[in-house]
């Protein structure tokens, strides 16, 4: 036997599709919470800058003009926080744009001279000597090329900013995946902020992550693209010691 109800399916088949229904709607809603959470944190995030400008301009209005270093400084400030703001927008339609996976551009990459290239701009800006060690001269990934060299740019570009050392940037070929390890010598990440650093804002110092222009949307960039090569991104980190960031691709 078998109860048939009038659009012909099984109690079994109706009971099926109703928990089905049920996971759709528990991810609708976290992903919607997701949405309002994000649009929550980005207005707070650029309410700081705006903030600054909007106390710079007071300055400007009432000294401005008869006072050639209150001009200056709040020039400077009103452009530096501009600037920030302008970043952090970037990184935020990156983000948005990054989660619709149909925007990569797959293609046949040699990951040796793109790291390389990128090393080459990071050694220039941060005057620091960043080593490079690879078995191969050759290593080729289907990637998209301007997401891939997004991610080391990241990961390359923090290793810079929260070290004084030497960086190394190492590649290696394991059990199907290309390993790339970034190691920096610098303060490290504690033990309680390595599982957070991956979450959207989330700066271990935020005061000193804005004297550098950090936003804290880096490693969610940087993770997210891992992943969306069906890769991955893992630190290990010692506090005082440094910090060495795999990515981790399927070859
Ligand atoms: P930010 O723009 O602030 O650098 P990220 O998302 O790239 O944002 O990084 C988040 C936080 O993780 C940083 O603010 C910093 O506290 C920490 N962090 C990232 N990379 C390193 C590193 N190599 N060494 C120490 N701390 C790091």
């Amino acid at each position: 036997w078998r109860t048939i109800n009038i659009s012909g399916r099984s109690k079994d088949e109706l009971y099926q599709m109703g928990s089905t229904y049920n996971r759709m709607i528990e991810r609708l809603k976290e992903s919607f919470h997701k949405q309002e959470q994000f649009v929550s944190d980005a207005s707070h995030e650029l309410k700081t800058p705006l903030s600054v400008i909007k106390s710079y301009t007071q300055l400007l209005e009432r000294w401005g003009k008869s006072r050639p270093e209150v001009f200056d400084e709040a020039t400077h400030a009103i452009n530096t926080e501009t600037e920030r703001m302008s970043y952090m927008i970037q990184q935020m339609l990156d983000l948005a744009k990054n989660e619709q996976k149909e925007n990569l551009q797959f293609e046949h990459v040699n990951l040796i001279p793109m790291l390389q290239d990128c090393i080459r701009a990071f050694t220039v800006t941060y005057k620091r000597k960043i080593k490079f060690s690879s078995d191969f001269d050759q290593l080729e990934l289907s990637c998209d090329r301007e997401k891939m060299n997004q991610l080391f740019y990241i990961l390359i570009d923090n290793a810079c900013k929260y070290s004084q050392e030497d960086v190394n940037v190492t590649v290696d070929h394991v059990d199907g995946l290309v390993k790339v390890d970034i190691q920096d010598f610098g303060e490290g990440i504690a033990e309680q902020d390595v599982e957070r650093i991956f979450d959207r804002f989330y700066r271990v110092d935020k005061a000193r992550s804005r004297e550098t222009g950090g936003t804290g949307l880096g490693l969610p960039i940087a993770q997210f693209i891992a992943r969306s090569h069906g890769g991955e991104i893992s630190v290990v980190s010692e506090e005082g010691n440094g910090t060495v960031f795999t990515v981790s691709i399927p070859h």
